[in-house]
């Protein structure tokens, strides 16, 4: 891992990188950043001093207040904590700032990045109408080059965009796919006691719901709506998705697969042979090769489960709702800095990076 004292050392040839909001998403996007060799953590938000302040302090990241306000940062000080200073100190040190605010929340710091002319990354919680410009790596890498601010979507929408990007490029000049999903979505993220449901099945009655809309946000021709429904789970959700392929597409269950295999941040596995049949199983898996907090950074899609009947596709996917999108915002850096503009090679340098902390 690399803290600030490596990165101090190259700052001159550094993305300096500030992260506000240091919580379920924050923590990870961090690691990830740091963990690159042309980027540093300059610095992390907490709102005031809680449990979240001492992981900073021990992973060596320079704490700030999330706010500009003298008493809520003299009472970091006051918890023992060193404090750098407010938000706008943080700015001042930052190229690029990955907004990991509440959903909804980041609205109200875009101006402040504004002012402080930093560029700025928000997350799926956030409505696409903020940044006008939205962002996976395999979707629409080179539409963010350079830009001054976009949005990594949602886990659920990173999933979709995941498995589906490489079956409309190689099925758009059949006339593209047609998709229905349905997402069954994990009430609550392990650290949460507050959401639900615990004992009931919620359907979103918001129908379509937003998450298959949503990719359309980084892949305008894709042809795509969803349903979903709230599980009482906290670990993954899963999507079953219906892909009706174009007439002339010439793929089948095998070479959808391979396709699937030689795309970035997929794992393809078979539920029967491995006995890895459930969510439970996927994460005991991500447990067991050590990555981080039990990440999935992956898709994983049972092999299993996909099955091409005439120009229908039908499969699984399940999405670690934690930690598939932190890769992702790393890539978002690298657009928006303008410092590599092939979407694979900048996956393959976080992932190669990622991989040396993060388990086998
Ligand atoms: P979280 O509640 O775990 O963390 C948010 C952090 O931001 C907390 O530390 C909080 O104290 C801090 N914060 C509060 N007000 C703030 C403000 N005004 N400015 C800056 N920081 C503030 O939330 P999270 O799960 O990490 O979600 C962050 C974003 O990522 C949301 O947009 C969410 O929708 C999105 N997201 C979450 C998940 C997930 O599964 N948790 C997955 C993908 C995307």
């Amino acid at each position: 891992m690399g803290g600030p004292l490596r990165a101090m050392s190259k700052a001159d040839v550094m993305i300096r990188v500030g992260i506000n909001g240091y919580g379920t998403i924050g923590k990870r996007v961090a690691d990830a950043v740091a963990a690159q060799d042309d980027m540093q953590i300059v610095g992390v938000t907490k709102t005031s001093p809680s449990f979240g302040c001492d992981l900073a302090v021990r992973k060596g990241y320079p704490l700030f207040c999330t706010f500009d306000d003298a008493e809520r940062i003299a009472a970091f000080g006051q918890a023992g904590y060193e404090c750098h200073g407010g938000l706008s100190d943080m700015l001042s040190v930052c190229d690029v700032v990955i907004d990991c605010s509440p959903g909804k929340v980041g609205a109200q710091n875009l101006e402040i990045y504004r002012q402080s002319g930093v560029k700025s990354i928000f997350q799926g919680g956030e409505k696409h109408a903020l940044t006008g410009l939205s962002y996976t790596s395999s979707a629409n890498h080179a539409e963010n080059l350079g830009a001054d601010c976009t949005r990594v979507v949602s886990c659920n929408t990173t999933g979709l965009s995941r498995t589906l990007v490489p079956l409309q490029e190689h099925c758009l000049e059949a006339g593209g796919i047609s998709v229905n999903c349905v997402m069954i979505r994990r009430a609550a993220d392990p650290g949460d006691s507050g959401k639900g449901p615990i004992n009931a099945i919620k359907p979103v009655l918001k129908v379509p719901s937003h998450h298959g809309p949503d990719v359309m946000t980084v892949r305008n021709d894709i042809d795509i709506t969803s349903l979903a429904v709230a599980v009482p789970t906290t670990i993954m959700h899963v999507h079953a998705i219906t892909v009706t392929l174009p007439q002339g597409h010439g793929l089948s269950t095998e070479s959808i697969l391979d396709m699937w295999k030689n795309t970035p941040r997929v794992l393809i596995m078979n539920g029967a042979n491995t006995r890895i049949t459930s969510t439970a199983e996927v994460m005991e898996l991500a447990r067991d090769i050590g990555r981080t907090w039990g990440d999935l950074h992956e898709i994983f899609v049972w092999e299993d489960g996909v099955s091409l009947q005439g120009d229908t596709l039908y499969y699984f996917q399940a999405i670690h709702q934690e930690s598939d999108v932190i890769p992702e915002n790393v890539d978002a850096i690298r657009a928006l800095m303008d410092s590599e503009s092939d979407w694979k090679a900048s996956a393959a340098k976080t992932d190669s990076a990622i991989a040396r902390f993060n388990g086998l």
